[in-house]
C-alpha cells in the first residue's frame, strides 16, 4: 500500500473499482457526514461500512454520530453505545463531527451550539479513554464569511450553497469563535487524538496550522479540499511547514462520489475513478514534483519534498492518526 486517502466520500463498489484502486495502490477513508438532525445518515455510513467489510485493503470508514435534539435524555449515553458498536463490530476507525456544530444548530435558548459544549463532554471523554480518532470539520474556510470573489477557492460552493455564506450576516458565529471552541476541546482533552479536517479551517496561512499543531500536540490536520489553498501561499513556505510538521499532515482529496458504482452506468464510474486518478496525481506532482504546472487555472511549482515526507502525507501519518486503517 503507496497511498492513503484519508478524507474521502467515495462508494466504487464494483469490481472494476476495486481493482482500480488496487492499480493505483491507494486505500480510501470513507468519512460519514450528519447533515441534518436524526439519523438519516446512517443509509450512507451502511454504504461505507459495507465497503471497508467487502473490501478491508481498499475501504476503511469514519463513523458519525447522531445530533443531538435536546428533548433526548441519556443522548451521550446512547451515541456513546452506537459508536461503541461502530468501532467494535463496525471496526470504523474514527468518528466525525461536522459544521453543522457550530454554525446551524441552536440550542433551546436560541445560541448556536459550539463543539466544545458540555453535552458532548461525556462522547469525548469516552473516545479519549478508548483511543478513538475524531476528524473535526468546525467552521468553513475563512472565504465563508468574506464577499465572494469570482476564481477564488470556495467561491463556487458558496454561490450552490449561499446558506453556508456567512457574509454579512452577523447573527452567526464568527470563524474566530468556532475555532476558538475547537481549540479549547483540544486543551481540554489532551489525550484525544483530533485531525481537524480542511486543514482544520485553517486553510488561509500554514502559520495558523503551526501556531495549533505547537500547542495542541493532539492535533493533525488532513489537506481535504484545501491543496488550491494550499498552492496560492508562498511555495517556500509551504515547503518550509510540511518539513516541519512532517508527522501532521494526511492527505486527502475530499471528492464526494456517494452512488454506490454498481448503480452507475460503466462509463459514469470511469469518470469517477479518473476524477481519483487526477486529483490524487496532482497532489503528487505538488508535494514530490520539481517542476512548474498548471492547477485550477493557476501555475504551481511542485515542493520536492524529499520521499520520506511525500511518504508520511500519503500513507504514514493517516496510519499514525487512524491506527485501525
Ligand atoms: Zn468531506
Amino acid at each position: 500500500m503507496r497511498r492513503i486517502d484519508a478524507h474521502i466520500h467515495f462508494c466504487g463498489d464494483t469490481d472494476a473499482a476495486v481493482r482500480a484502486l488496487k492499480e493505483l495502490d491507494l486505500k480510501l477513508l470513507n468519512i460519514c457526514v450528519a447533515h441534518k438532525t436524526g439519523s438519516a445518515w446512517r443509509e450512507k455510513a451502511g454504504h461505507y461500512r459495507m465497503l471497508a467489510e467487502k473490501h478491508p485493503g481498499a475501504y476503511a470508514w469514519c463513523t458519525s454520530f447522531d445530533l443531538p435534539d435536546f428533548q433526548e435524555t441519556g443522548y451521550a449515553k446512547r451515541v456513546i453505545e452506537e459508536l461503541d458498536e461502530d468501532f467494535t463490530h463496525g471496526r470504523a476507525v474514527a468518528v466525525k463531527g461536522w459544521k453543522n456544530i457550530g454554525m446551524e444548530l441552536k440550542k433551546p435558548d436560541g445560541s448556536f451550539i459550539q463543539i466544545d459544549d458540555e453535552l458532548f463532554t461525556p462522547i469525548f471523554e469516552w473516545l479519549e479513554r478508548n483511543g478513538r480518532t475524531v476528524l473535526l470539520h468546525m467552521a468553513e474556510p475563512l472565504a465563508c464569511w468574506r464577499p465572494l470573489e469570482d476564481h477564488k477557492p470556495h467561491c463556487s460552493y458558496y454561490k450552490a450553497n449561499p446558506q453556508w455564506h456567512m457574509y454579512g450576516k452577523p447573527e452567526f458565529p464568527s470563524h474566530e469563535e468556532i475555532i476558538a471552541a475547537r481549540d479549547r476541546l483540544l486543551a481540554r482533552h489532551p489525550k484525544l487524538r483530533v485531525v481537524g479536517a480542511h486543514l482544520g479551517s485553517l486553510e488561509y496561512d500554514v502559520d495558523e496550522v503551526a501556531k495549533r499543531f505547537d500547542a495542541y500536540p493532539n492535533f493533525a490536520v488532513d489537506t481535504s479540499a484545501r491543496l488550491w489553498d494550499i498552492v496560492l501561499q508562498p511555495t517556500e513556505k509551504v515547503r518550509a511547514f510540511l518539513l516541519k510538521y512532517a508527522d501532521r499532515v494526511l492527505h486527502g482529496t475530499d471528492l464526494v462520489r456517494n452512488q454506490l458504482f454498481s448503480g452507475l452506468d460503466a462509463k459514469a464510474a470511469e469518470a469517477n475513478l479518473n476524477e481519483l486518478r487526477e486529483e490524487t496525481a496532482a497532489a503528487e506532482r505538488y508535494y514530490a514534483g520539481t517542476d512548474a504546472f498548471t492547477y485550477r487555472g493557476g501555475q504551481v511549482q511542485g515542493l520536492g519534498l524529499p520521499g520520506e515526507v511525500v511518504e508520511k502525507l500519503f500513507k504514514a501519518n493517516a496510519r499514525a492518526w487512524y491506527p485501525e486503517l
